[in-house]
């Protein structure tokens, strides 16, 4: 496995070209703006490499028998999904932001289930193709971005009915070593953080869409791949300098927009090529794994924004009042409630034909649902118990300024023996995670990550089976016999 030096060293290797405020940026590892989103994805690392952590942060491979990151690995029983679960809280813990890695990660199962099935039923070749695959990764110990999302153009079309064709994710050209692509992948989690990226197709497809059917890995270097860094609320204040007012001056997350412009894929990097009646299990199945994974890695970040609003309490004085303690609890109920379906859609997990364990697809959309809602709840009791000068507060530049500083020092304290300094620095933390950069990850991310809301109401109506409740009910009113 890489160690943290390593992974930077090998970051700093790739020849990508990535554009940030209009201009290609030469070292994304250093750049203010990116670091912090790659310290996370170091996070993984470096977490692997202590022996504390050593159980929920490597695993045995199934291919090879050696001891991997478990961010590569195909999950083998349902205590294998339980640890992921436990694996990205602990790492949402340890960042209070998005980490990123686990978009691969939930890829690789996604794809090792769905190419097995497809080689099965077609005599295709692909699940060999993409274990040899994962076996280079796991013994690279490389960061995959699983890349799904298509900008998708007008969503009342197919992708090949919409005006430009390019809006999906399409294969162009077929050559007898392999494939050219074109399009685009939006919102790309942890893209300049990755050294590869897999792409999937992002809706099931027909027949008339077969060239949108598309599934493979490249390195995230690979001529013709350019990315176009998003930005999040309050980015610049990380070219200040200062690490007050940015909240979390240590970890962050990143998303991007990645363009293919008419790339070659060789022919030992495509795992589905066309074979349209595959696209839709490779979305559920991928979409249900990355819901999943919103039940440990939102919690984990939960967690540090109950600490801060429970510290921020008692920095103003307030921490006996009943109405604030009581609504400390309502974010822990929330918070761990997230944290129960991620690990009940584990548990109630099940081997598909590959071996790969799949979770619960009923419970982990329940999941998913539940993290489009709590978290925005937890963010409005953080809120109210920090109060307002959490969006009033003057800059860390005052407080630094000879005049300025010591009256903000005077006005702005709380308690007695508390800093001003701590109390301004645990409002920034909270003004972070609910209102800046890391509010990309645990708020509109919780809506649109892994899928909009009503795209877990799809999924939960298709599993919902309610023939057999209506069946429960008749039985009951004694209108049917057992
Ligand atoms: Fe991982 Fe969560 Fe970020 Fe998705 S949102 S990549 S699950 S940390
Ligand atoms: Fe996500």
């Amino acid at each position: 496995m890489m160690n943290v030096e390593e992974y930077l060293d090998s970051l700093k290797q790739l020849k990508w070209k990535i554009y940030l405020f209009g201009e290609m940026v030469d070292n994304p590892v250093d750049h203010p703006i990116i670091r912090p989103s790659i310290n996370s994805v170091a996070k993984s690392y470096e977490l692997a490499a202590d022996p504390q952590y050593e159980d929920l942060m490597t695993a045995q491979s199934n291919l090879t028998g050696n001891k991997i990151n478990r961010f590569t690995h195909l999950h083998q029983s349902t205590n294998d999904l339980v640890k992921k679960v436990k694996m990205l809280r602990l790492m949402g813990q340890k960042t209070a932001a998005c980490f990123q890695r686990c978009v691969g990660f939930d890829a690789f199962n996604a794809v090792d289930s769905v190419t097995f099935e497809m080689d099965r039923e077609l005599g295709t070749t692909y699940h060999q193709r993409f274990q040899n695959y994962l076996r280079e990764v796991q013994g690279k110990d490389l960061v995959v971005d699983g890349a799904m999302t298509d900008p998708k153009g007008d969503r009342s079309k197919r992708p090949s009915q919409q005006a430009d064709p390019d809006l999906f994710l399409r294969i162009v050209e077929r050559r007898t070593d392999g494939i050219v692509v074109r399009g685009a992948k939006a919102h790309q989690t942890g893209a300049v953080a990755s050294h590869e990226i897999l792409a999937m197709p992002t809706i099931a497809l027909g027949e008339e869409d077969r060239d949108y059917a598309v599934c493979f890995a490249l390195p995230s270097d690979t001529e013709g791949i350019f990315y176009i860094y998003g930005r999040q609320s309050c980015d610049t204040r990380k070219l200040e300098g200062g690490d007050i007012d940015v909240g979390n001056c240590r970890y962050g997350g990143q998303e991007a927009l990645v363009i293919f412009e008419d790339v070659f894929v060789p022919e030992e990097r495509i795992f589905m090529c066309g074979e349209h009646q595959y696209a839709g299990a490779l979305v559920e199945r991928f979409a249900g794994y990355h819901r999943q994974s919103y039940g440990g890695c939102k919690v984990g970040v939960g967690d540090v924004l109950i600490g801060a609003a429970a510290q921020v309490a008692e920095y103003n004085g307030a921490e006996r009042a009943s109405h604030i303690r009581d609504k400390i609890i309502e974010m822990v109920h929330l918070n761990e409630t997230l944290y129960s379906c991620g690990i009940a859609c584990s548990c109630q997990g099940a081997a598909t034909a590959s071996g790969t364990y799949l979770i619960d697809l009923l419970l982990a959309n329940v999941c998913k649902q539940n993290v489009t809602r709590f978290p925005y709840e937890i963010a409005r009791l953080a809120e109210d118990i920090a109060g307002g000068l959490m969006v009033t507060m003057p800059s860390e530049k005052d407080f630094r300024h000879p005049k300025l500083g010591p009256y903000i020092d005077k006005y702005l304290k709380g308690v007695e023996n508390v800093p001003t300094e701590y109390r301004m620095r645990m409002m920034r933390l909270i003004e972070n995670i609910t209102l800046g950069t890391a509010a990309v990850g645990y708020r509109t991310e919780s809506m649109h990550g892994a899928g909009s809301p009503q795209a877990q109401r799809i999924m939960i109506s298709r599993q919902a089976n309610l023939d057999y409740k209506k069946k429960l009910a008749r039985i009951i009113a004694s209108i049917e016999k057992e």
